[in-house]
């Protein structure tokens, strides 16, 4: 006899797991079937355990900055083993925090392999056998893998995605990193902190390229401070894998050099976990490897949703949660559910420097016919950054002339992934230029650079 629930959210990812649980707090009996490890790809392998390790890189950035701080730091070095273990604790950490949420919510947590069977209905194959399931409404949630490309696919030797990255079998002396994306980033920042010497490659004409022109082109300057070697407009054509060694074939202006590393990241994209759950069958609609949902986050198929990486861009965290509460709030017949507005979401880069922004690039608010107003403001002008020793970043803030709302905002430096919320409630609420400048912000705050570049906008930053 089938389980009978009133929703079944398949994958517990942030997604997931937070669908299940908001559906659970309204009173719906929900299962979460779950076929490698709560928490999903976030948890476990993506934001959390990545920021773990970054966290260490940054120290150590700081311990050879320590003379600078009037302290002492002798011997100063690193254990990538001890690195990587501390990033897999925290990961374990979370991930069995996830657990404990499901019990106290009392959602059924199921460990299987889930696929739709007909309406209404999944099959889950777990270690003791085949379990039916049955309810109205079904949550796929299923998440994302790394993109393989012909030629540049990952083996776990020399030649990694972002899961051997994050458990490295060997330690990275001189290395390659394919696409310069967030994922790709964030890596040649921990390894090149960490002494590797490391080349990004980017097929587009900059790194970081959904960011601001302005913000790709300060953090590309600043990895180059730091020895990296950007090859930006560069494609790498081909990956001859020898013993102790991989070399590349990069080409750029037409032309085609080879180089050899002893690692490579291949983070070229991500493609959705859409395969083998019997959508097609349901008549779900997919587009490459994404499923086609509104803004409510429904396939069409009456009872199917989709949420998180699976139902396409951004691929976030925090929007994949966001979906997660809004599918729980319609299937739970909600009144008050509002569709998820992309130009609200923050997107976050947790290199050195960070980046981060919302909205609009300058760019794009252009080729949208706005007629703008743009402030800067730099972190030199600004006594927190100074006293903290991190005196290089930028922050922008783009304005619409007629109305005076905020457009986009995009920064470069530190904690600027913790500063951008309050862009991001500005967005939400749909603030004008003329509400932040009449803001109070505290001192002395990195925050401050926030009003000084909206004050900026109008030709009236006070600090530079
Ligand atoms: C290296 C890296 C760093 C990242 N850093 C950040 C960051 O800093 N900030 C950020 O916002 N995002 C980051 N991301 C992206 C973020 O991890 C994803 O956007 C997020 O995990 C998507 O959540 P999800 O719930 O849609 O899917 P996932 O987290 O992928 O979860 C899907 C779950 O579904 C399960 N599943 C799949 N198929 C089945 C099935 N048939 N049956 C049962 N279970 C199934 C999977 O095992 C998985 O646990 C990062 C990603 C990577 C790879």
């Amino acid at each position: 006899m089938a389980d009978t629930y009133d929703m079944i959210v398949i994958g517990a990812g942030p997604g997931g797991y937070v669908a299940a649980i908001r559906g659970a707090q309204l009173g719906l009996k929900v299962a979460c079937v779950e076929r490698e490890h709560l928490g999903g790809i976030c948890l476990n392998w993506g934001c959390i355990p990545t920021k773990a390790m970054l966290r260490s890189a940054e120290v150590f950035h700081l311990m050879h900055r320590a003379k600078e701080f009037g302290l002492k730091a002798d011997g100063i070095g690193y254990d990538l083993d001890a690195v990587a273990q501390r990033s897999r604790k925290v990961a374990k950490q979370l991930s069995g925090g996830i657990g404990h949420l499901f019990k106290k919510n009392k959602v059924t947590s199921i460990m299987g392999e889930a696929k739709l069977a007909g309406k209404g209905t999944v099959e889950v194959t777990t270690d003791k056998g085949t379990q039916t399931l049955r309810a109205k409404d079904i949550v796929i949630a299923t998440g994302a893998r790394a993109r393989d490309l012909p030629g540049l696919e990952a083996d776990g030797e020399r030649v990694w995605s972002y899961k051997h990255a994050l458990v490295p079998p060997h330690e990275p002396k001189k290395l390659l990193v394919i696409g310069s994306g967030a994922i790709g980033i964030e890596f040649a920042s921990f390894y090149n902190t960490l002494g590797a010497e490391t080349t990004v490659v980017e097929v587009m004409d900059r790194i970081l390229p959904v960011e601001d022109e302005e913000i790709s082109s300060f953090a590309r300057k600043q990895f180059e401070k730091q020895g990296m070697t950007i090859k930006a407009k560069a494609i790498v054509k081909k990956l001859d894998r020898r013993k102790d060694k991989v070399v590349a074939t990069i080409e750029s202006d037409g032309k085609a050099e080879t180089h050899e590393f002893d690692t490579v990241i291949s983070a070229v994209g991500i493609v959705g976990n859409v395969e083998g759950l019997g959508l097609e069958e349901a008549g779900v609609k997919i587009d490459r490897s994404h499923v086609v949902v509104d803004e409510y986050c429904r396939t069409g198929v009456e009872g199917l949703w989709a949420i998180g990486d699976i139902a396409g861009a951004p691929w976030l965290a925090h929007k994949a949660s966001h979906e997660g509460v809004l599918v729980a709030e319609m299937i739970a017949g909600r009144n008050d559910v509002h569709p998820v507005k992309p130009g609200a979401i923050a997107g976050c880069t947790y290199c050195h420097p960070q980046v981060a922004s919302v909205g609009l690039t300058e760019a794009k608010a252009k080729e949208a016919g706005h007629k703008i107003k743009v402030g800067h403001f730099p972190f030199i002008g600004n006594g927190k950054a100074i006293a903290l020793g991190e005196p290089e970043g930028m922050v922008k803030t783009i304005f619409d002339e007629e109305t005076g709302e905020l457009l986009g905002a995009h920064m470069v430096g530190a904690e600027v992934t913790e500063l951008i919320q309050g862009y991001v409630i500005g967005r939400q609420l749909e603030t004008t230029e003329q509400d932040l400048q009449q803001t109070v912000f505290p001192h002395p705050t990195l925050s401050e650079m926030m009003h000084e570049s909206v004050l900026d906008a109008d030709g009236r930053a006070i600090h530079f």
